[in-house]
């Protein structure tokens, strides 16, 4: 019997999750959509909200799921929120890819924050040059310090742009390096980073950069998710799935 998996998406450890796990079960992989030109899958996609707890249950009850699978961003709280519930209102087993956050290490100068609000707070009251590394969803809050220098990059254009006199635009895409991260904060002479807690080597290097330079970092809490079996790792959770997919005699056990 093929079973059916779910796997909702977005961050590089999904798609990689979603090409291991494809040779041995039916996966879909779900995308909120907001990214203009995701990069290609490799797996069926569909791509949107479900309109809630409630409209992910009626989706998998819809498409037959056997199995859910949350490898959403760590900063993806409601969609991560939604998946326990739905779990829990259709009965269909959920697990979940939970990437370690970052921890300081001897030479980071961090100021924790709990929200995006907070963040701006604690650039304080001086101008000061600030590389926002957030997504374009959280950027919008740094208008209410129009006196700072900010240099945003995004992976999609930031529309509207910033109400604020002095703003700088990159587009990219990560994984960046600890190198090329430090050749920009010293080209825009920033002086303070501000980041969420993603976790991860792919965007790293900012982090790394920024304790090589002396610069302050600004981190951003993450948010509480719902407690759910998780691995930290693709290759756990492909364990994780694999003990679920093949009945105990085909593993030998
Ligand atoms: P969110 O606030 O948890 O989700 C908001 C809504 O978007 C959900 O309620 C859901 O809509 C829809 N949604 C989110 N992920 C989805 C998925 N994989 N498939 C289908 N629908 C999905 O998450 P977010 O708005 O995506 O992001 C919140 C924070 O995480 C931001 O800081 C963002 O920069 C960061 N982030 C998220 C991702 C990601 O994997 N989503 C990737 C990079 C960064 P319905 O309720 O209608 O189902």
């Amino acid at each position: 019997m093929t079973h059916r998996i779910l796997i909702l998406g977005g961050t590089t450890e999904a798609r990689q999750l979603a090409g291991k796990l494809a040779v041995r079960a039916a996966v879909t992989l779900s995308l909120a959509g907001r990214t203009e030109s995701p990069v290609a899958q490799g797996v069926p996609v569909r791509s949107g909200g479900f309109g809630g707890a409630e409209g992910l249950a009626a989706y998998l009850r819809e498409a037959s799921t056997d199995l859910l699978i949350d490898a959403t961003h760590p900063y993806a709280a409601r969609i991560s929120a939604n998946a326990a519930q739905a779990a829990r209102l259709t009965g269909v087993p959920i697990l979940a890819l939970r990437r370690p956050g970052w921890k300081p290490v001897e030479g980071d100068c961090w100021t924790l924050v709990d929200t995006t609000g907070d963040a701006v707070r604690a650039l304080g009251p001086a101008p000061r040059r600030a590389f926002l590394a957030l997504g374009r969803q959280e950027v919008a809050a740094f208008e209410a310090a129009p006196r700072h220098h900010y240099l945003i990059r995004s992976v999609d254009p930031v529309e509207p742009k910033l109400a604020v006199p002095d703003a700088t635009y990159l587009l990219a895409r990560g994984p960046f390096g600890e190198a090329e991260e430090r050749v920009l904060l010293e080209r825009h002479r920033i002086d303070v980073v501000v980041s969420k807690n993603s976790g991860g080597a792919a965007t790293y290097g900012k982090i790394a950069a920024a304790r090589a330079l002396g610069i302050d970092v600004v981190m951003v809490r993450r948010p509480d998710l719902p407690d759910v079996p998780s691995a930290e790792t693709v290759d756990e959770l492909a364990a994780m799935v694999d003990h679920f997919v093949e009945p105990a005699a085909e593993r030998g056990v």
